[in-house]
């Protein structure tokens, strides 16, 4: 049985640095099912529970290509999401819930149209700007593997690296 948005209460909980489950590419969504769309409402849940704009499959340990997304402009869910065009660039301070205590200044397009499906199935081709943009090419970084810190130089990222162990 689905569950009504405003019915759900369920949280996950969050996988950090250095799960090697972070640090992988996802498994592409073949299907949309009622048991999919349960898992984004309880990622939504997860991400305002945890003061989030966005949030990524595998930060709760689900291989799979989903990300969740608000920052200010409306929920966003977004299955086997990819960039097809950007424009401009943007330079900004970026953390994540799954890097405590992290913060990395990072160059990213201003401007980005995405395809992916909704939660419905249905295929969409959306251009975003701002911070929607912003957390939309963060969350995608993260169902290829890659971090925040990933953007850091080799000697920084050491540093971070081993500050994370101790976090
Ligand atoms: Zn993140």
């Amino acid at each position: 049985m689905r569950q009504r948005e405003g019915q759900h209460h369920k949280s996950l909980s969050l996988v950090k640095y250095p799960a090697r489950g972070l640090l992988k590419r996802t498994k592409r969504v073949e299907t949309v099912t009622d048991s999919l769309r349960d898992t984004m409402r309880t990622m939504v849940t997860t991400m305002y529970s945890n003061q989030g704009i966005g949030l990524a499959a595998t930060q709760v340990g689900i291989d799979l290509q989903i990300v969740v997304v608000d920052a200010g402009d409306g929920i966003l869910k977004m299955i086997n999401p990819v960039i097809v065009k950007r424009d401009g660039t943007d330079v900004m301070d970026e953390g994540c819930l799954s890097v405590p205590q992290t913060v990395v200044r990072i160059k990213r397009a201003k401007v980005v149209t995405v395809e992916y499906l909704d939660e419905w199935g249905k295929r969409m081709c959306k251009t975003f700007e701002g911070l929607t943009a912003r957390a939309i090419q963060h969350e995608i970084d993260h169902l290829n593997g890659r971090l925040i810190i990933d953007y850091l130089p080799w000697y920084k990222k050491m540093i971070t690296i081993r500050h994370l162990r101790y976090v």
